[in-house]
């Protein structure tokens, strides 16, 4: 249905119908475009403050749609992630990533690549075993890959999901608490994951220059993610003022739209180029 805007276009909502016709539509295509190439894996770099030393990236994809252009992963991940398929997702995601460490090892980058994970992953026991599997295909140390993992994943089910990172974790893959602060129950149970980093949601980030609460809650999480010997990451780093307050703070890891935008394989290694060759 149309709404009416002053052009009748630009107002246009879609309906349910639409709405639950269009996931049908990614969740039936998924597979397909993945085997196609229409799902890339950008690279957003991260760097070890207080200077500008890359110590890695995050993997995040993107899929270009034939009818409905680049599509967000904040539509498609969360349909994806409703059912097995995300199974395929993460498998393609990890093996993009030890492709791209073992071959930055080649060329003497010793960088680390951070991966996300779904609550699916979590809940699948039979997961630490392949991650195990293509960490010796590749021939990469398990150090040089993160996986980002959110609170409410773990605490959907923490009898499944507990067990599940004490092995990753195990492996010597490194554990980060992904969007923290977001959780309602952040602090009690921080203490009791088998984590080594956490990463401050955007939002605070974002909100630290004109809202004192959240340069608290930024501050906060610094001190509490240092007192139980957690390495802590920023994201949504956007300006110098956040960078210098978070240098302040003694924030270990930024990343952000300062830093560089996500890019693509190839746009990653050009800036990549750039920076270590200066
Ligand atoms: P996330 O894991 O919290 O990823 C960080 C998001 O913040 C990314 O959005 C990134 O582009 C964005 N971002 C980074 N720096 C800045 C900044 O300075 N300012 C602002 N405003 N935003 C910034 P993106 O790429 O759209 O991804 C959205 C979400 O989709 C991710 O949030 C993650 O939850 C999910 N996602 C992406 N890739 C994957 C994947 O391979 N697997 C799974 N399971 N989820 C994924
Ligand atoms: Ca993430
Ligand atoms: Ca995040
Ligand atoms: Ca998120």
């Amino acid at each position: 249905a149309a709404r009416n805007g002053e052009d009748g276009v630009r107002g246009y909502v879609p309906s349910m119908g639409q709405i639950f016709l269009r996931r049908f539509q990614l969740v039936t295509q998924f597979r397909q475009a993945l085997e196609s190439g229409q799902i890339e894996v950008h690279y957003q770099p991260k760097v070890a403050l207080p200077g500008k030393r890359i110590v890695g990236a995050e993997a995040l994809v993107r899929w270009s749609h034939p009818e409905y252009g680049r599509l967000s992963p904040d539509e498609f991940v969360p349909v994806v992630e409703a059912t097995g398929l995300v199974d395929a997702l993460t498998e393609f995601v990890l093996e993009r990533a030890l492709v791209r460490i073992r071959d930055w090892l080649e060329r003497g980058l010793r960088l680390s690549v951070a991966v996300n994970l779904s609550v699916r992953n979590l809940a699948d026991e039979t997961f630490p075993e392949r991650v195990r599997e293509a960490f010796d295909r590749h021939g990469v140390p398990p150090g040089l890959l993160t996986f980002e993992l959110t609170e409410s994943s773990v605490m959907a089910d923490p009898d499944r999901s507990l067990p599940v990172l004490r092995r990753l974790r195990a492996l010597g893959v490194v554990l980060a608490v992904d969007d923290f602060g977001t959780g309602y129950s952040s602090l009690a149970y921080l203490r009791q994951l088998p984590v080594d980093e956490v990463k401050i949601d955007k939002s605070f980030v974002l909100g630290m220059g004109t809202d004192l609460s959240d340069m608290a809650v930024v501050r906060s999480i610094v001190e509490l993610g240092h007192s139980l010997e957690l390495s802590v990451v920023a994201e949504g780093v956007e300006d110098d003022s956040a960078r210098d307050q978070l240098v302040r703070m003694g924030c270990d890891t930024a990343q952000g739209y300062l830093i560089s935008r996500p890019l693509s394989e190839e746009r990653f290694e050009s800036w990549l180029w750039a920076r270590t060759t200066r």
